[in-house]
């Protein structure tokens, strides 16, 4: 994951010039809702937005960082879930770090955030493994839940385990996560911050390279390439080759690239400890050896 900062006021107008009765049309739904709404009570009139979401984004997913082709490859993604919050059982490595979740202990599911439905600062586009398969109605906090909020709470209002990194005041990932070579690792040593991380990577099996395993190994394609483009710079044999492969590394570390916090994080520790990033070469060649031989 990594930040994609831009203003509330921005988003909004950019909305409102793509299309200029969207609010307007948004309150008329929230309005109209019932107490409790059920899914199929809100319009999705998120879909008209969609592009705008996928264009900020880079038309990748924003958990996993996958590049992601048209609309049909991606959904629009409610963070704070707007019909109903699903129960989340963390895995007893997570509670024995101390991640205690303030949820229900019968298990059922809460109210959804039904006045965050429409609010820009809600959304974002993920993949639809990230978004239908592992996210669903998940979004779990460590104190009392908001539902009825009319804008996203601060992030020390309930202390969400999940990380939302859109907005001037959007969480930054990459304090967040860090990776050793393929695996992302939470970057604090301690605290709520270092849940954060570690609840966002259980969730979207950011470290399973059996059950996320064709993301995975893309992952690690990255990587290998990325640290033969840097090691062509360095060999400096052939100049055309040298620039190209410095084009190569200056793409592969752009904000739109794929995976580019964890190609962030390779190149990093390629500049301070080239031998343990050639080492994590090494490990990831035999990794994708095994994958396709
Ligand atoms: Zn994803």
């Amino acid at each position: 994951m990594i930040r994609y900062p831009i203003s509330l006021t921005d988003l909004k107008t950019r909305i409102s010039t793509l299309k200029p009765t969207w609010f307007t049309r948004a309150k008329a739904v929230v309005d109209g809702l019932p107490v409790r709404p059920k899914s199929s009570d809100f319009d999705g009139l998120w879909s008209e937005i969609k592009d705008l979401y996928i264009e900020l984004l880079h038309s990748k997913c924003v958990f996993c960082e996958q590049q992601l082709e048209g609309r049909i490859t991606q959904d629009v993604e409610h963070f704070r879930p707007k019909a109903a919050v699903q129960h989340w059982e963390p895995p007893p490595d997570l509670v024995a770090a101390g991640l205690v979740v303030a949820q229900p202990a019968d298990g059922k599911a809460e109210p959804g955030y039904r006045y965050l439905a429409y609010h820009p600062l809600n959304y974002a586009t993920a993949c639809k493994n990230c978004n239908s398969v592992f996210k669903g109605n998940l979004f779990p906090v460590a104190k009392p839940r908001k539902t009825e909020a009319k804008k996203p709470p601060g992030r020390t209002t309930e202390l969400p385990y999940l990380i939302y990194p859109i907005g001037d005041d959007g969480d930054d990932p990459e304090t967040l996560i860090t990776f050793v070579g393929c695996v992302p690792q939470p970057a604090k040593p301690s605290g709520h911050d270092r849940l954060r991380a570690q609840a966002t990577i259980s969730i979207f099996k950011l470290d399973d390279s059996v059950e996320r395993g064709i993301f995975y190994e893309g992952r690690a394609r990255a990587i290998s390439a990325l640290f033969l483009n840097l090691n062509a710079i360095d060999n400096r044999t052939d100049p055309v080759i040298v620039n190209a492969a410095k084009k190569n590394v200056q793409s592969m570390l752009r904000d739109s690239a794929p995976f580019a916090n964890c190609l962030r994080c390779f190149h990093r520790l390629y500049q301070s400890t080239p031998a343990q990033a050639r080492q994590i070469f090494v490990d990831i060649s035999t990794y994708l050896d095994t994958v396709s031989p």
